[in-house]
């Protein structure tokens, strides 16, 4: 077999294989999802690409879009009795990134599922804004990948070095690097992240220089541009490009509309994470329920008033904060509907069948 089908250069690794062990005692195929569009998915399996559907029973089981395949995802494939290819089960994910879908408040959608690195790109120019790299990081950390802060446009600046180190500070336990993807200036220090099988998102805001990057990257722009063409069970034909493609040199692209702006939706864990730095002053509070207000004996408000702890960077993390508790008030709400209808809708297909025992 030709090197390329290796699922390995698709990702695959022992994790993977583990959890799809069942399902290969079954007969079933692995897959990666390179496209998703509605209901049919682009695969890349050993035995080439294929386009699949998920399978009734899966759309009928999953809760919601969390359970369904996305771009990234390893899948378990099987041909039914037609021939056609169809997803039974999604293999549990390393990392994902998800949104509210757009129009409803807090519907989840997975944009990406299995990325390994994330690179969370910003302009050295105008665009440059620590609150909004702190913000990117606290989702990066939630997602499960590893961030690397990329400060792109580093030829329109004289100090992007001492801005480098300002981000460095306000982003523990990730790699900050600048570069000129236009002059290709500083390039290489993204290549250790997009070896063999690793995948590799990108996220910023727009025109910060994500597409640049990414052409950089690119060996050759083959992979990239050869269209994947879908057609569905009633024979209706689309023609797209592929998210998620890989490297001449190895390492994969996860790169999706969705992807490269995602709407805010925090977690605590993620939040904890990257203000680990006031969660340690605010650990050192008399009262271990301090709110930072008139307490005595308050940390915070001491590393304020002294400016060890920056002000502007505590304004930030209290918004953050409102905000995560304001998005957790709206999912748990919208979760408690979900799993009400749910329970109604098996009561009703459970009714709809004779009982055997009568
Ligand atoms: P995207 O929207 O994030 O994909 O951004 P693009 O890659 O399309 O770039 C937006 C604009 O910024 C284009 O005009 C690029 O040529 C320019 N650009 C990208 N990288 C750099 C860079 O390193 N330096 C400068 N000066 N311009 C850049
Ligand atoms: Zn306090």
């Amino acid at each position: 077999m030709e090197e390329k089908f290796n699922l390995e250069t698709y990702g695959w690794d022992d994790f993977f294989a583990r959890a799809f062990a069942p399902y290969e005692r079954e007969g079933f195929e692995a897959g990666r999802v390179l496209l998703q569009h509605n209901r049919i998915y682009a695969l890349y399996t050993a035995s080439g690409e294929t386009v699949a559907e998920t399978t009734g029973r899966l759309r009928f089981n999953a809760r919601g879009a969390d359970d369904l395949p996305a771009v990234g995802d390893w899948v378990a494939v099987r041909r039914n009795a037609e021939g056609k290819a169809q997803i039974h089960e999604v293999l549990p994910r390393k990392s994902k990134f998800s949104r509210k879908a757009a129009g409803r408040e807090t519907e989840e959608q997975i944009v990406a599922a299995n990325v390994d690195t994330v690179f969370l790109v910003t302009g050295l120019d105008n665009d440059f804004n620590p609150r909004r790299i702190e913000r990117y990081l606290i989702m990066a950390w939630e997602s499960g990948a590893q961030p690397v802060v990329v400060l792109n446009k580093s030829d329109l600046v004289e100090d992007a070095e001492e801005k480098r180190a300002e981000i460095e500070l306000v982003a523990p336990g990730a790699s900050v690097v600048a570069l000129s993807a236009k002059r290709g200036e500083g390039v290489e220090q993204l290549l250790p992240y997009i070896g063999r099988g690793q995948t590799v998102a990108l996220m910023g805001s727009s025109g910060v220089g994500k597409s640049t990057i990414v052409n950089r990257l690119l060996g050759s722009e083959v992979q990239r541009t050869q269209d994947v063409r879908l057609s569905d069970a009633r024979g209706r034909h689309t023609t797209t490009h592929r998210e998620l493609f890989v490297l001449e040199g190895g390492g994969l692209i996860l790169d999706t509309p969705g992807m490269r702006e995602l709407q805010l939706l925090v977690s605590e864990k993620g939040l904890r994470e990257t203000f680990e730095d006031i969660e340690e002053v605010a650990s050192e509070c008399r009262f271990s329920d301090c709110r930072h207000e008139n307490e005595p004996g308050c940390a915070v408000r001491e590393a304020l008033e002294t400016g060890s702890l920056d002000a502007e960077r505590y304004a930030n993390y209290r918004k953050m904060q409102a905000e995560m508790r304001h998005a957790a008030t709206l999912v748990d709400q919208r979760k408690a509907q979900e799993e009400k209808t749910r329970v109604k809708r098996i009561h009703r297909a459970f009714n709809r069948k004779p009982d055997k025992r009568r």
